[in-house]
């Protein structure tokens, strides 16, 4: 039975014992619940936050004392890339490079002592980076290697295995996996990071709501069951995408040859919810096909069991192409989604 501790503070007097609950911004007993089941799924040990920015912001500045520059993926999320930016001139230095592009990786780690940030499958063009050798890279310069693991969840993908120093997971999306929760956490194996972290969090302040971690933690009891399904819908989808003839390109883990045994090899077990096309027409048919479905919700986020989807260029910071659609994949039947899809197309 997971606990569900509503409460500021735990009876106390004394000297607190090392492990001690005392006050809910230093500890609460759901998120250890949360905490170890989380650790579990990666083999170390997980810290929440009341977001995957707050997780994300603790880990950039538990890493940056003694290393300034932060190395990240040019077309990584957006809310990194402008926390990084916002950090810049605070004493960090973010520099942006395209991540498959090892060379230019090596260069930018050689540059001053570096954090490697890394982001895989990326978003919204699902590209698979070669986490092998950014690690190797990275410890050839000496620099803990981060992986942003949101889109895969620790049930597809675990980083730490290839060599990563911590992953980063918005608990948002796939992982609680019900669209009810904005939370995130960090897994590392590195007793001198996790004691950062915990301090950061501890005195930073951005701490998990109990209810909200009871509620990852439940979404959690399924995340193997859903990440597989969806995984599979999506795949279905993928194919029927690509035969489609108002779909000009289709981006998904495993589907772009050049990265097909990286994929395989990173994410044996399913490529996950998320996969993007484009749309020939344009801007005004990506549009209306997104209004025309009856099954998929429009917005942004992503990993839920209800499928959702959105025109990416409607955030004005967004890169993508005008007719580019990112679709979460749920849970419903994929006969009945591809039937959907192929309605809202036609529309279109
Ligand atoms: C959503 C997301 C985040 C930020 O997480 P929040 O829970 O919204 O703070 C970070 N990275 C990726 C890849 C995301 O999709």
């Amino acid at each position: 039975m997971d606990p569900l501790e509503l409460t500021s503070f735990y009876p106390s007097q004394g000297t607190p014992g090392a492990d001690e609950l005392t006050y809910t911004r230093l500890g609460n007993g759901t998120w250890t619940a949360l905490e170890e089941a989380l650790g579990k799924l990666e083999e170390a040990r997980a810290t929440v936050f009341a977001s995957g920015m707050a997780a994300t912001f603790a880990t950039m500045l538990a890493l940056t004392y003694d290393r300034a520059r932060v190395v990240l993926p040019s077309d990584g999320y957006h809310g990194v890339r402008e926390l990084a930016h916002l950090l810049a001139g605070r004493g960090l230095e973010p520099t942006f490079v395209d991540q498959a592009d090892l060379a230019a990786v090596g260069a930018a780690l050689a540059n001053a002592p570096s954090v490697l940030w890394c982001e895989s499958p990326t978003n919204p063009f699902l590209r698979v980076m070669d986490l092998s050798a950014l690690a190797e890279l990275a410890a050839r310069h000496d620099a803990p290697l981060v992986v942003d693991n949101t889109i895969a969840t620790a049930a597809l993908q675990r980083p730490l295995e290839f060599g990563a120093t911590a992953t980063v997971t918005s608990l948002t999306k796939g992982t609680s996996g019900h669209s009810d929760v904005v939370l995130g956490s960090v897994a590392t194996r590195d007793r001198a990071l996790r004691e950062r972290l915990l301090t950061w969090r501890a005195q930073g302040g951005g701490i998990a709501g109990p209810f909200e971690a009871w509620l990852a933690l439940r979404g959690l009891k399924t995340l193997t069951l859903r990440a597989r399904r969806q995984s599979e819908t999506a795949a279905a989808l993928v194919s029927h995408l690509a035969r489609h003839p108002r779909v000009l390109r289709v981006h998904y883990p495993g589907h772009d040859p050049r990265t097909r045994a990286l994929a395989e090899r990173q994410m044996p077990a399913g490529y996950g919810p998320l996969l993007s096309f484009e749309l020939a027409g344009g801007a005004a048919a990506a549009d209306r096909a997104v209004a025309a479905s009856r099954l998929i919700q429009p917005g942004t986020s992503f990993g839920g069991v209800e499928s959702s989807w959105e025109r990416r260029a409607r955030w004005p910071a967004e890169k993508a192409p005008p007719g580019l659609i990112r679709l979460s994949v749920g849970l419903e039947d994929a006969r009945e989604l591809a039937a959907d899809l192929d309605r809202a197309l036609e529309d279109g």
